[in-house]
């Protein structure tokens, strides 16, 4: 399958991912700034600090970027479908289009995606079969860098010996407290926003159920075996090495040839 970028003409989508990442500039920018350096400097706190700082920050957007542009399992124009596979099949009465069973149509996004789980604007794009995995590791490198970003605010004010500021730029001088105060206003709300979401996205993997299904109740009709845990996370990541599920710079492979798929893989 070749890698192409996927990209969602939508404004409001556009909108709401610009947001995230001016938050990402803003704490990437100042928190250095403001408390890593200068307490580097003054020998509060290790390089290994400031280095797992931006590794949570590189991380963070990487997967932001691939989550977003990732195709998240569109269906090709005219899929064949072994005729054994058919009863796995339905048709679309939205796009005409038939698709395999767990596809939902986006009306965002115009088309049907495998296995949809949901369209997030604050990615502009659907997260289904192909990018569920980025969007994750989405959610769980942003609570890491919100949470850190907050410890570093909280320290800074209450448990790091005072900075001599004698190198200090002039702009992050006068503006220190406010800087600071944004920082932890928008750090407290991601966090709290990114959690929740983060919970009911895991509790979904656990039990193999998607958001719209079970917005939709439709999970009782689908007669799936319960699968253990590690089986519907490697699926979702494509792999049993569970390291690599928290790795955002590789390409994943379905674990089965899923049959939808089974002509171009
Ligand atoms: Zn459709
Ligand atoms: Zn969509």
């Amino acid at each position: 399958m070749g890698q192409r970028i996927h990209f969602v003409v939508d404004p409001q989508g556009w909108c709401c991912m610009g947001l995230i990442i001016f938050v990402w500039l803003y704490n990437t920018i100042f928190i250095p700034k403001v408390i890593l350096f200068p307490h580097y400097e003054e020998g509060n706190i290790s390089v290994v600090a400031v280095l797992c700082y931006y590794f949570c920050s590189l991380f963070c957007i990487a997967s932001l970027f691939r989550a977003s542009v990732a195709d998240p399992g569109k269906l090709p124009e005219n899929p064949k479908i072994p005729i054994t596979e058919l009863e796995h099949w339905e048709l679309c009465n939205k796009c005409n289009m038939m698709r395999p069973k767990r596809s939902h149509h986006c009306s965002r996004c115009g088309h049907c995606v495998r296995r949809m789980d949901h369209h997030c604007p604050w990615i502009n794009n659907c997260v289904g079969e192909d990018n569920h995995w980025l969007f994750l590791q989405l959610c769980f490198y942003t609570q890491i860098l919100s949470s850190y970003t907050l410890i570093l605010d909280f320290c800074h004010y209450y448990y790091f010996l005072p900075l001599k500021k004698e190198n200090w730029d002039v702009f992050v001088f006068r503006h220190e407290l406010a800087l600071l105060r944004i920082s932890a206003f928008m750090g407290l709300i991601i966090l709290g926003g990114i959690s929740r979401l983060f919970y009911t996205q895991l509790v979904g993997i656990f039990t193999d159920t998607t958001s719209i299904e079970k917005m939709s109740n439709c999970c009782e009709d689908i007669s799936r075996p319960r699968k253990p845990w590690q089986q519907t996370f490697s699926e979702v990541f494509g792999t049993h090495w569970k390291i690599l599920w928290f790795i955002p710079f590789r390409q994943r492979q379905p674990l089965r040839v899923p049959y939808h798929f089974a002509n171009h893989v």
